[in-house]
């Protein structure tokens, strides 16, 4: 699957967010988007999964114009957002929160508690995530929470997973699991968009780098041919002799 977001322009009232944002994103790649807090990033994801529209541009999907309906939608089309906030049932079971979606009831067909416990365990485990899924999700650490957002993701089929700041509130042993798995869903052809201002975590593992400031998309590089020197400059506007050296 390929992703081209193209001239993508967007106001809230008299804040005109995106005045022009280029990004691509397909299959097998990770690309992180950068930016100050403010920077538009969280706006142009919501675009592009439809939870309200741009004002101009377009969205090719495989070279087709494609607007989707809702999240929903998107999802059900191979792209799966998964946010910073997890709007999970803190005192209701994981697999129970694992299969709230309808739509993935529909897909599964109807299950009986021991189909959904199995399914449940099977895509956990593809993950290397191996815990009780009948405890409340609430007892889980957010890393275990977020292994739990992305065996959701498989279970829709995922094409393209978008994550906003996942490594926000994970120890450095969740990012080094969320990071394999990252690894291994793109040798299978998965692609992400990493949201992060985490440097030192996008050269790690993302390929392509696109940093928004002002509305705009500056720059799009390969992270193996930019330094953070370049990329601390194109996101506050302004040389920092002081940072990155
Ligand atoms: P980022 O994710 O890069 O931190 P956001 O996309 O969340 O930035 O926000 C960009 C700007 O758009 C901010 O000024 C924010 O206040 C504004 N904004 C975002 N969503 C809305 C909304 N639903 N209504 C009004 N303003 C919004
Ligand atoms: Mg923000
Ligand atoms: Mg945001």
């Amino acid at each position: 699957m390929k992703i081209e977001m193209k001239k993508i322009t967007k106001s809230f009232g008299a804040n005109q967010v995106l005045k022009g944002v280029n990004f691509t994103v397909e299959s097998g790649e990770v690309h992180a988007l950068m930016g100050e807090n403010g920077a538009g990033k969280s706006t142009l994801m919501n675009i592009l999964t439809g939870l309200y529209p741009a004002n101009s541009g377009e969205i090719l999907v495989d070279g087709q114009p494609t607007t989707y309906a809702g999240p929903m939608e998107a999802e059900q089309h191979g792209i799966s957002f998964i946010h910073q906030e997890m709007n999970n049932f803190l005192e209701m079971p994981v697999v129970d929160n694992m299969f709230l979606n309808k739509e993935l009831r529909n897909k599964f067909g109807l299950m009986d508690s021991k189909t959904m416990h199995d399914q449940a365990v099977h895509y956990l485990s593809q993950l290397g995530a191996k815990f009780d899924v009948d405890q409340p999700i609430g007892n889980l650490s957010v890393g275990r929470q977020q292994m739990v957002e992305i065996a959701k993701s498989l279970m829709t089929d995922a094409k393209i997973i978008i994550m906003d700041e996942p490594t926000a509130a994970l120890t450095e042993a969740e990012i080094a699991q969320l990071f394999s798995v990252v690894r291994r869903l793109k040798a299978d052809g998965v692609g992400f968009i990493y949201i992060s201002h985490r440097m030192e975590e996008i050269f790690e593992i993302a390929d392509k780098v696109t940093v928004m400031r002002d509305g705009l998309s500056i720059t799009e590089y390969a992270t193996k041919q930019v330094t953070m020197k370049q990329l601390v400059k194109d996101m506050v506007g302004r040389e920092i002799d002081d940072f990155y050296p």
